[in-house]
């Protein structure tokens, strides 16, 4: 079998039959992140992820596809990969799987709403912020006004999607503003949830580098709890939508439902912020 050193999947999907698609990152260039650094990218070839799926055990209900950005092979690809699913795993009611802005500008409304129906049913999306300024810094490849299109289109196609979002990433001192134009980039699309990461900074990393050459500081522990809490504060779902810092990263972990619990979450993080 096709393996990759590397595997990566949702704290969510820890119980989700796990398929690979890709190996690597077609991108592999956000400066924080060390995840396929070492890994050449490739697709997994079709004969593979068909083996996999004759020896998968038939009433599988869900199935994670594994790589960095399995969309990135392209809309044939994906419903094929899809027919597949169906056939031999025919209790499948959801596929999920992580997709970048980059990868999903690639794909027309039409045909994200083909793979809806064949079964693609869930999204990870790494939004990270919604400042330009620092979306460029990290080098992240798409900008705040794709990714509202994006997510828009992703609506449209009624395909569900998690936002993820990178708590810390604007540097000292922008953890404020960043909070409040990360959330009125959310407000203008409809997440199925806004998931946090806490930023960690790996070595190796460009980010590394430019901590190292004093062109970036991160934000100490309080600025980035005050982060979060404006973000919640910031935030105006038209929809239920769940807000997780349950991700291991995290400095605080709650979870709720927006607008619902929102007071909760803001009285739980001004809670750590005064200890
Ligand atoms: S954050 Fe995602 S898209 Fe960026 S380099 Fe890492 S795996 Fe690739």
């Amino acid at each position: 079998m096709y393996k990759s050193a590397n595997v990566f999947y949702p704290q969510d999907e820890m119980t989700t039959a796990l398929l690979p698609i890709t190996i690597g990152c077609t991108y592999n260039k956000c400066a924080f992140c060390s995840m396929y650094k070492d890994e050449t990218y490739s697709e997994v070839p079709f004969p593979e992820i068909e083996m996999e799926l004759k020896h998968g055990y038939k009433y599988t209900e869900k199935i994670f596809l594994t790589g960095a950005d399995p969309m990135s092979i392209g809309f044939d690809k994906m419903k094929k990969l899809l027919h597949m699913i169906c056939d031999y795993l025919p209790y499948c009611a959801c596929v999920a799987s992580y997709a970048s802005i980059r990868s999903i500008s690639q794909y027309s409304l039409e045909e994200l709403t083909v793979l809806h129906n064949l079964g693609l049913r869930l999204l990870y999306i790494g939004f990270e912020t919604g400042r330009d300024d620092t979306l460029k810094l990290v080098n992240k490849g798409h900008t705040v006004n794709e990714a509202i299109q994006q997510a828009k289109k992703l609506n449209e196609a009624k395909l569900l999607f998690n936002s993820i979002i990178m708590y810390g990433i604007a540097g000292e001192d922008q953890s404020v503003d960043n909070a409040v134009a990360t959330a009125n980039m959310i407000n203008q699309f409809a997440p199925r949830s806004v998931i946090t990461m806490n930023l960690t900074v790996f070595s190796g990393t460009e980010l590394h580098k430019m901590i190292e050459r004093g062109c970036f500081i991160p934000p100490s522990g309080v600025e980035r709890l005050i982060e979060i809490k404006t973000l919640v504060e910031n935030l105006e779902p038209n929809q239920p939508t769940i807000f997780d810092t349950t991700h291991p990263t995290n400095i605080i972990k709650i979870k709720g439902t927006l607008p619902h619990d929102k007071e909760r979450l803001i009285d739980e993080v001004n809670h750590r912020i005064m200890l």
